[in-house]
């Protein structure tokens, strides 16, 4: 059995897939794929950009895999400087050129937006042989294979990965970072936890259709960052979260969750231990809301991360609108 991944790049609120980065929904679906019996080298990786000017060799490897998956979704797209995301058009034209079976899914499963300030529309593509991954696409590539065959996937339920699967696919698929274009310069984006712990949602924001969050076991996260350096990356972005402050927070009864600072320095000091030669540790995202409501140990938190990360790291801080009329109507943090 063969495998081809296609990366038509992601980029939500808390997580980012465009190159030089690569999402951990690549690594966890040849994870996935591996832990079903897929050997290393039965799974192609090829981003959408090296798709382009993909070869004669390549576009055969599209047509002989038993199962091409396409990851896709931009639910808040920016303009890249070097990488252009999946079109709708592209989508229908490698689902027409591969014979074996087409898997979609990613974000796009929540809608499909080309730039930022467009709302996102349903998925228009016509590609009728090709399955839309309703929940997440690492549990539906998992669920389609049986004791090395392929299930009618008719029969595979939609449904939300598990932090213990992540926790193993992470790691048997970090194999795939070697055939990035960027490698061994790629980023890789680290998820810590999703979903966000807000009892309100900002209006815009698609986290909330991860349900409630499911924070990793911080040993999990750093035997990740471990094997992923182990095979040669050196960059590193704990990125996939909705606030790195509120990872592991406790649930007190007040509206903000309270930030566990030992958590963090157990994190990144871990970090370091496994990859002490990495050239850039960053980090993506934390609430204002979370500093305004627990400022000493907002602020022992950033002392950790000051500790360890590297230079040029930014904590952005998300804050989409300073009128107070806005923010009421969005529910904005
Ligand atoms: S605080 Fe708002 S923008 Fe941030 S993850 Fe939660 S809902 Fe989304």
């Amino acid at each position: 059995m063969r495998a081809v991944i296609i990366d038509g790049y992601v980029d939500e609120p808390a997580c980012f897939g465009v190159p030089p980065y690569i999402s951990p929904y690549i690594r966890y679906i040849a994870g996935a794929l591996r832990e079903k019996g897929f050997l290393e080298h039965d799974i192609d990786y090829f981003t959408i950009d090296s798709l382009r000017t993909a070869t004669p060799e390549d576009a055969q490897l599209l047509k002989k895999a038993d199962i091409v998956v396409i990851l896709s979704g931009m639910t808040v797209p920016g303009k890249y400087l070097r990488s252009s995301p999946i079109t709708p058009g592209e989508i229908e034209n490698l689902c027409t050129l591969a014979s074996g079976i087409k898997v979609l899914g990613g974000p796009i499963r929540l809608g499909f937006s080309k730039e930022g300030g467009k709302g996102a529309k349903e998925l228009g593509i016509d590609a009728e042989d090709t399955i839309l991954a309703k929940s997440d696409i690492e549990a539906f590539v998992y669920d389609l294979f049986e004791n090395g065959k392929l299930c009618d996937p008719e029969d595979i339920s939609h449904r939300m990965r598990t932090v213990d699967e992540i926790g193993r696919w992470s790691k048997l698929g970090a194999f795939i970072i070697a055939q990035h274009p960027d490698y061994p310069h790629v980023m890789c984006e680290m998820e810590t936890y999703r979903g966000c712990g807000r009892k309100v949602h900002c209006s815009f924001c698609t986290e909330r259709f991860y349900g409630h969050s499911d924070h990793r076991p911080v040993a999990d996260v750093i035997a990740e960052v471990s094997s992923l350096y182990d095979l040669g990356a050196r960059n590193f972005r704990i990125g996939r979260q909705p606030d790195l402050l509120s990872y592991h927070a406790k649930d007190i009864g007040a509206d903000v969750l309270q930030p566990s600072p030992d958590v963090l320095e157990t994190l990144y000091s871990g970090i370091r231990k496994v990859a002490p030669e990495l050239k850039v540790l960053h980090m993506d995202n934390t609430n204002p809301a979370t500093m305004v409501a627990y400022p000493e140990q907002s602020l022992e938190i950033l002392k950790t991360i000051v500790k360890y990360h590297t230079s040029g790291d930014i904590a952005a801080l998300g804050i989409e609108s300073a009128d107070p009329a806005v923010v009421r109507a969005n529910d904005l943090k």
